[in-house]
C-alpha cells in the first residue's frame, strides 16, 4: 500500500532530506583526483551521525558502507573502498540516505572529476535533465507513469538508454516503500498507467542511464551492479514530495 504522508510527515522527511543535501555538497566537494571511495564515505558517515542521523545504507541487507559510489561503467551500489582511488577524467556516482527520528530520505548525484569526455559530459546533464522532467510530472492527478515516460521519451530521445533492472521507490518510514517508480514505462503487466499521483505522496526518483545497451551485470562482491557492455552509465536521485500544487523537491542542495 502507498501511504499518504502529512504535512508534518513532509516536515520530519525534509529535516532527513537538509541533512542527505548537506553530505551531497561536502562529497561533490570532496569528490578529486586522489581520494579514495572509503576515505569519502568516512566522511559522509561522520558529518551524518554528527548531526544526528544515520546512513540509511549502512547495514541494509549487509551492505558495507554508508555511501553507494559508482564509477563510470558502473551503474549503482558500488561498495566504498581504500584501492578506489579517483582518477581525472572519471564520472562517480554518489548516492547517499539518511535516518533520523523515524523517517528518511535518498538522493544521488554523478559528478564529473577534472576534465571528462564531451560523452561523458552531455551523458550527465542528460540524465540529471531527465531527472527534472520526471519530477515535473509529480502532481497530483498525474498518473506514476507519466514520471516514467517523461524520463525515458527524453533520454531515448538523445540515444542513450535507460536501466530498467533498478527503480525509483516511495519513501518515508521505510527506505523503500510503495510505489516502484520505474525510469521507462513497463511493456506488459499490470501496471496501465500506473497509480494516479496524490499530494502527499513522497517519491526517490532516480534514473539510471547508459550510453549504450541497459543490460546491468552483478560483480562478484554480490554489489555493484555494472553495464554490461561496458559503457558509461550515470545516476541522479531527489526525494520529492507531491504537493497540492506540484512537486517540491526534498533534497535539492543550496549550493
Ligand atoms: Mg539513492
Ligand atoms: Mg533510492
Amino acid at each position: 500500500m502507498i501511504y499518504i504522508k502529512n504535512k508534518w510527515e513532509i516536515e520530519m522527511i525534509r529535516r532527513a532530506s537538509e541533512i542527505v543535501s548537506e553530505v551531497l555538497v561536502i562529497l561533490q566537494t570532496e569528490a578529486v583526483e586522489g581520494i579514495s571511495t572509503w576515505d569519502m564515505d568516512k566522511l559522509a558517515e561522520e558529518y551524518a551521525r554528527k548531526m544526528g542521523a544515520k546512513p540509511a545504507f549502512k547495514g541494509y541487507r549487509n551492505f558495507p558502507g554508508s555511501v553507494c559510489f559508482a564509477i563510470n561503467n558502473e551503474i549503482v551500489h558500488g561498495i566504498p573502498s581504500k584501492r578506489r582511488v579517483l582518477k581525472g577524467g572519471d564520472i562517480v556516482s554518489m548516492d547517499f540516505g539518511a535516518f533520523i527520528d523515524g523517517y528518511y530520505s535518498d538522493s544521488a548525484v554523478t559528478v564529473p572529476i577534472g576534465e571528462v569526455s564531451p560523452y561523458a559530459r552531455k551523458l550527465l546533464r542528460i540524465t540529471r535533465e531527465s531527472l527534472y522532467k520526471g519530477i515535473e510530472q509529480a502532481r497530483p492527478s498525474n498518473r506514476l507513469l507519466d514520471i516514467s515516460k517523461a524520463i525515458q521519451i527524453h533520454v531515448e530521445g538523445e540515444g542513450f538508454s535507460v536501466v530498467t533492472a533498478f527503480v525509483g521507490h516511495g519513501i518515508g518510514k521505510n527506505l523503500h516503500e510503495e510505489p516502484q517508480v520505474p525510469n521507462y514505462v513497463p511493456e506488459n503487466g499490470n501496471w496501465g498507467k500506473g497509480v494516479r499521483l496524490k499530494a502527499g505522496m513522497v517519491l526517490a526518483i532516480e534514473p539510471m542511464v547508459n550510453i549504450g545497451k541497459p543490460d546491468v551485470e552483478i560483480r562478484d562482491d554480490g554489489w555493484t551492479a555494472v553495464t554490461r557492455d561496458g559503457t558509461l552509465s550515470a545516476h541522479f536521485e531527489h526525494t520529492v514530495a507531491i504537493g497540492e500544487d506540484g512537486p517540491i523537491i526534498l533534497t535539492e542542495m543550496q549550493n
